[in-house]
């Protein structure tokens, strides 16, 4: 075993890890070390927006996790969970979206008791982050590490549905992120050039360069260590050595929704009954650990095309986006510079709601299982996906075992609340509505799901519920707040510990309504602004020694 001390140790260099990786090292006098469980982000698909469905084969760069099989969910196959496991965590798989939510969201969570997590205290966050292909306002940065583009729109389909939503009398927007966030219309992506700008290209390598910044891959961190109730440092396994590495100051806990509760769980701290039962010394019982879990629950319609100017993955198809890989691979543009998901909405289920309620992806493909159902792919056909923003169902993420390798048990626990289920079923019947708008009619074929002679709301459900998908955005299960499930506070600090902080989309009280990637950015940016006040940055000369 080697002891090594930096100042903050980092677990895990995904969206939020490489944020604090960048922030904190940006400070010479912290020493700072990040362990990522998984490899190096060497493989140009990263770069390739349009190699998204990649990643969803790749055992390497992809956790790969299964939900606990529901017999009458998918007819009892486990709900796939893809999670990235490279430098950039998720963000270096996920489908580029750029949104934030709506300002209740964070409204709210300042209502829940976090103090300064409202709308116009994270607002400056986003905008930090962010430079925007459309210039700085009120809404947007022009200075920040993330650089958000608009797409180039290849397919016709896409204006069908924008044009489709507008004539079953729903809104447009131009800007899901300024002043409307409700309507349709063209998402935003966190592209630059022709490549996907996630964690590890906008933070965490123009960081690397510093030498107060260590990234150590293949690194996978079993536990935290403690002095009584002092977390002092980590224990991680690299190339099958264990190591110990000390934090003088802090340790930031990065590793996503499933992956923090369990490193806090395998370190002592969570349900004591849970940890016992798997002979685990507890630390500090603290119930909330990995509850609290939520989900955005999709379903979709999926309708076969009479045109063929859509995406599909039979053979001719692909033999014609021979050009395009030429093209991409000559100037980074065209069509795989691009997500096949550009256009959404935001909508309200029905009249009864007040604020937007369901998000939609519509797709210029057949899409369903994350891109892993080739032979329906293989059709010509466009789906529309839509999942509940603003689920009420909680579920939660237990250990299987005390190793640490063993992933966790993932119960979603969805439509335990009979509302969610409402939602879903009002919002396949928006989904319908526009699809069988007039701008729909020279594609519109069979609807070959949940088909056409599918009506009843009980109908409706069950068909949900077959072909039942994820949109990847697990969070909650670390949540911040002051209640007794809470398990960190309002700086991020877990609660009963002394420096230890987790910072990551596990700490949202509540899903917000979209996307979770940017808001996982604004988070760590937060974190990174409070920790650096408590430990200001010292002024040197240039000699590089300390001055008052
Ligand atoms: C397929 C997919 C598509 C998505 N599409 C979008 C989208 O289009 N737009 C959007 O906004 N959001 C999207 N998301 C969600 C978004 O990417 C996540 O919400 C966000 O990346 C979460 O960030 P995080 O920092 O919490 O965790 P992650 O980014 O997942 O990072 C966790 C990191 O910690 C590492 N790690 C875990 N455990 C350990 C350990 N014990 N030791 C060391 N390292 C460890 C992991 O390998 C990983 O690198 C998508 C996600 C997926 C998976």
């Amino acid at each position: 075993m080697s002891k090594q001390q930096y100042d903050y140790i980092v677990v895990g260099a995904g969206s939020a890890g490489c944020v604090m990786a960048n922030r904190l090292s940006s400070n010479s006098n912290h020493k700072v070390l990040v362990l990522e469980a998984g490899p190096i982000d060497r493989t140009p698909f990263i770069k390739i927006p349009g190699a998204f469905a990649y990643f969803m084969f790749s055992k390497k760069y992809n956790w790969m996790y299964q939900a606990e099989s529901v017999s009458d969910i998918r007819h009892g196959e486990p709900l796939f969970c893809p999670r990235g496991k490279t430098l950039g965590g998720s963000s270096a798989v996920n489908a580029m979206v750029y949104i934030r939510g709506q300002a209740n969201d964070y409204n709210h969570w300042e209502a829940l008791g976090n103090k300064d997590w409202g709308y116009s205290d994270i607002l400056p966050y986003f905008i930090k982050s962010e430079t925007n292909q459309r210039g700085a306002d009120d809404f947007h940065g022009s200075k920040g590490p993330v650089y958000v583009s608009d797409p180039t729109n290849y397919y016709p389909l896409n204006d069908a549905f924008i044009k489709g939503t507008e004539q079953a009398g729903y809104p447009l927007t131009p800007d899901f992120n300024g002043k409307q966030f409700e309507g349709a219309g063209f998402f935003q992506f966190t592209i630059q050039d022709g490549e996907r700008c996630g964690g590890s290209r906008a933070f965490l390598k123009p960081a690397m360069i510093r030498n107060n910044l260590n990234v150590e891959c293949d690194a996978f961190v079993d536990k935290v260590i403690f002095e009584g109730k002092k977390a002092v440092g980590v224990e991680y396994t690299q190339n099958g050595v264990k190591h110990v590495v000390h934090a003088n100051k802090e340790i930031l806990l990065c590793g996503g929704a499933f992956n923090s509760p369990q490193t806090l769980m395998l370190s002592g701290i969570g349900a004591k009954e849970q940890l016992q039962q798997h002979n685990i010394t507890v630390k500090h019982d603290l119930p909330g650990v990995g509850k609290n879990l939520q989900e955005h629950v999709d379903a979709c319609v999926l309708v076969k095309s009479k045109k063929t100017d859509g995406f599909s993955v039979s053979p001719l198809s692909l033999l014609k986006m021979l050009p395009d890989t030429l093209t991409y691979l000559k100037s980074k543009t065209g069509k795989l510079s691009n997500s096949i998901t550009q256009a959404g909405a935001f909508l309200k289920s029905s009249p009864e709601v007040d604020i937007p309620d369901i998000q939609m992806h519509f797709v210029p493909l057949l899409y369903d299982d994350s891109g892993r159902n080739l032979k329906l792919m293989a059709k010509h056909g466009y789906s529309l996906h839509v999942c509940v923003l603003n689920p009420k169902s909680r579920g939660e993420v237990t250990l299987k075992s005390a190793k640490p390798r063993d992933a966790v048990k993932i119960d979603f626990n969805f439509f335990s609340d009979p509302e969610d289920q409402k939602t879903l079923v009002n919002g396949i019947k928006v989904a319908r509505e526009i699809l069988r708008s007039n701008a729909f009619d020279e594609y519109r074929g069979e609807e070959i799901h949940p088909g056409a002679q599918i009506e009843s709301d009980q109908e409706i459900f069950q068909k949900c519920k077959d072909l039942l998908g994820l949109v990847y955005h697990p969070v909650g299960t670390c949540k911040m707040g002051n209640d007794p499930m809470a398990v960190v506070d309002e700086t991020l600090k877990v609660h009963g510990i002394e420096n230890l902080r987790v910072v990551d989309a596990s700490i949202m009280p509540t899903i917000v309504s979209g996307n979770t990637n940017a808001t996982t950015v604004a988070i760590a940016e937060k974190a990174a602004d409070m920790i650096l006040q408590d430990s200001p940055a010292i002024k040197k000369n240039k000699a590089g020694a300390a001055i008052a």
